[in-house]
């Protein structure tokens, strides 16, 4: 079987674009693939964050997986700190990292230019070793990216390529390891078409944990009526009937994707049945199937929430499944990179 690792962070509550965009494709890969799904918290300390509410958003992000569907008698769910090979693979590969490599990032560089030098800390320029190092212990066959991610795919990709031949085949050998490759080299998985959800205020920015308004996003625990409110106020147009990929009209692509992603219809069934409607007749028809889609996700989230025992067992057999094969890549690192072994 292929495997496949993904994670969200910890970073505030879950929108409708990291459920569309990322957890619910989750629910299907977890039937074809192994797959290991992890909160990862070490990166949601990157830019500034409320220490007060780190460990809560980390459970609750957990038992949203589980309430959306991850089913952990097939993938392993686990806190990314909780495995600590993570942050020591970090540094091992930090060391095989070019920092021009690091320099090119787009979202390093529009990050910080936005915080200021003074502001950021070196995690914001590291954060793609880190996400490697997430990737390449557990030998990752696919990679689910979001297109803002394709980027430090691919430098996860040079750097194990990288590292294979600095420390592998011939050498490795010799140091009395199997040599060969060192890490599996990563594919990405480009998610099916729509799964970018854009802001309910400004279509042409992606809906997102961070943006400063909650009027922008549908979080996955919003009750009904704010829900109804914020799809009421949310940003549209004055064109007449409604259509996908005018590129005039970024949100109502987006709200009409949004719909048919909700509804399980077609895009051509949304198109014809959306064709000859305005505003006022759309938005409560996509109100109600966004209530309809996520209420069982709100009634599983209530039921796991309220025995917490149960989700930290989940976290712990998780965490030690993955420790099983992190530890192995580790071991083979440190060999192949001269260490000596305890
Ligand atoms: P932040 O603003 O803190 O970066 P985020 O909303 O971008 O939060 P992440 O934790 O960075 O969420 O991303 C988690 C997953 O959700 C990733 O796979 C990412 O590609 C996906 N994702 C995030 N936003 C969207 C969106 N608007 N549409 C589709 N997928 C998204
Ligand atoms: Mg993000």
């Amino acid at each position: 079987k292929k495997r496949i690792v993904s994670g969200v962070q910890p970073t505030g509550s879950i929108h409708l674009g990291n459920y569309l965009g990322a957890i619910k494709n989750w629910i299907s890969l977890q039937n074809i693939y192994e797959t290991l799904f992890f909160i990862v918290d070490l990166h949601a300390i990157t830019l500034q964050y409320d220490v007060q509410k780190l460990s809560k958003a980390t459970r609750d992000t957990a038992a949203i997986y589980l309430a959306c569907g991850v089913d952990i008698s097939k993938a392993s769910v686990f806190v990314q700190s909780h495995v600590r090979a993570h942050v020591e693979l970090m540094w091992l590969l930090s060391s095989a990292t070019p920092i021009g490599w690091l320099n090119k990032m787009i979202q390093f560089k529009e990050k910080s230019r936005k915080e200021g030098d003074e502001n950021v800390g070196v995690a914001l320029l590291t954060y793609p070793v880190l996400m490697a190092s997430d990737i390449l212990l557990y030998q990752s066959d696919l990679v689910p990216v979001g297109e803002d991610q394709i980027q430090h795919l691919e430098l996860t990709r040079d750097l194990a390529k990288r590292v294979n031949h600095l420390y592998g085949g011939r050498k490795w050998k010799k140091l009395g390891g199997r040599g060969g490759q060192i890490f599996k080299v990563p594919e990405p998985l480009i998610p099916p078409a729509g799964a970018r959800v854009m802001s309910l205020t400004d279509g042409r920015s992606k809906m997102s944990k961070s943006a400063p308004s909650d009027d922008s996003r549908i979080n996955l625990l919003d009750p009904k009526d704010l829900i109804a409110k914020k799809i009421k106020t949310c940003t549209t147009d004055s064109f007449l009937g409604l259509e996908f990929d005018n590129p005039e009209r970024p949100e109502c692509n987006n709200l009409l994707s949004v719909y048919q992603l909700v509804s399980g219809k077609t895009k051509e069934e949304v198109a014809i049945e959306c064709r000859d409607m305005n505003w006022g007749t759309f938005k409560p028809l996509l109100t109600d199937a966004v209530i309809a889609h996520l209420h069982p996700i709100q009634v599983q989230y209530g039921e796991i929430v309220s025995d917490p025992s149960y989700l930290d067992k989940v976290l712990a057999d998780g965490a030690a499944n993955a420790e099983v094969i992190a530890e192995a890549t580790l071991s083979n690192v440190y060999q192949a990179m001269g260490f000596l072994r305890r």
